[in-house]
């Protein structure tokens, strides 16, 4: 349920209503925005007296939510949650381009693919250093010691990071780690997320393989509910039966997400589609479409990469396509 309260409504009065409100057992949700503030109310609110209400002077309306999610619901924060990443913005408006490769190798690859991407003009390091690979037996990351290159190349370069937590017990690790990415195969792992709820870290919440937005905005609710509203949703193709590759690319979930939500929501073209060539006109349909960000692989020596390097852009591809992403956001602007 959401109240509405009246723009000259006192603070003390609100406040008043507030706390009538908690002593019913309910958590109040408070979402102020430049011309209205919005009261979610959090719990069983079957018992709530709606009509006394609305009866309230400082109340203009209310109203039932239906859907399940209610932290992640734009009825909840009708304005666009803007992500501040050490000064980076996403979300709101804010564009932002995270780049690097699928897993960090070597510091000189690190440090070389950081520095290509930001003269890119990247807002972002990416490189995972826990990698959840399809087989035991390849290449699972080099864990601790990828962190560490992660943090030597974010020094040199000034870029902040994005690395994904496979397990909570590696969090100590991951200090330094501004954004925690949760991979598409820990969408549902809610013992994860609860975690993941009480870090005072972004949380990059992937999309997974085979799961629906509604199942994505109850997995970004289950981080918000343990107090961190810090989530940003990925959009990185789904399991169809399109044969061609890796995954398929459900551009329409940006807008539905946007619609749904207030949380940014960016796309990952690379895993979507596992093939070089198809990364960039899979970006620029991304950004035309309303994304607030792109996830993009992007590898120095791509045949040689231990981890995705079909799907990993050249820094020099990636030099062209940024540059067509920013055409392409000017011509919305
Ligand atoms: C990744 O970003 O490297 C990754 C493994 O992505 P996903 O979880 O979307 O497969
Ligand atoms: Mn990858």
């Amino acid at each position: 349920m959401i109240v509405v309260v009246k723009p000259d409504a006192s603070k003390e009065r609100r406040d008043q209503l507030i706390e009538w409100l908690k002593g019913q057992g309910l958590d109040i949700h408070v979402s102020e925005g430049r011309f209205q503030t919005v009261l979610g109310l959090i719990g069983d609110t079957s018992q709530v007296d709606m009509e006394l209400i609305e009866s309230l002077d400082i109340v203009d309306s209310v109203k039932r939510i239906t859907e399940r999610f209610k932290n992640s619901n734009r009825k909840f924060h009708p304005e666009d949650t803007v992500i501040d990443v050490r000064g980076v913005k996403i979300g709101g408006g804010n564009f932002c381009m995270i780049a690097g490769p699928c897993s960090v190798e070597t510091e000189d690859q690190i440090v070389a693919v950081a520095k290509a991407v930001k003269a890119s003009g990247a807002d972002m390091l990416r490189g995972g250093a826990f990698k959840p690979r399809t087989s035991p037996y390849d290449f699972q990351g080099l864990k601790g010691t990828g962190i560490e290159l992660l943090k030597i190349a974010s020094e040199e370069t000034g870029l902040p990071i994005v690395s994904e937590i496979m397990s909570f017990s590696d969090l100590p690790l991951f200090e330094d780690v501004d954004v925690l990415q949760v991979g598409a195969r820990n969408m549902q792992n809610f013992d994860l997320l609860k975690e993941l709820g009480k870090v005072n870290k972004p949380i990059l919440l992937k999309r997974g393989l085979a799961n629906t937005l509604n199942e994505l905005l109850m997995s970004a609710e289950y981080i918000m509910a343990g107090g961190n509203e810090q989530v940003i949703l990925c959009e990185r193709g789904i399991r169809t039966f399109g044969d061609y590759l890796r995954n398929t690319l459900d551009l329409s979930a940006v807008p539905m997400l946007h619609e749904l939500s207030h949380l940014p929501v960016i796309v990952d073209p690379s895993h979507a589609t596992g093939i070089a060539r198809m990364v960039p006109p899979m970006a620029l349909s991304a950004a035309a479409c309303g994304a607030d960000g792109l996830i993009i692989e992007v590898h120095n020596d791509p045949i040689h990469a231990l981890c995705d390097g079909a799907q990993s852009l050249t820094p020099e591809d990636f030099d062209l396509l940024a540059e067509k992403i920013r055409r392409v956001r000017e011509a919305l602007a």
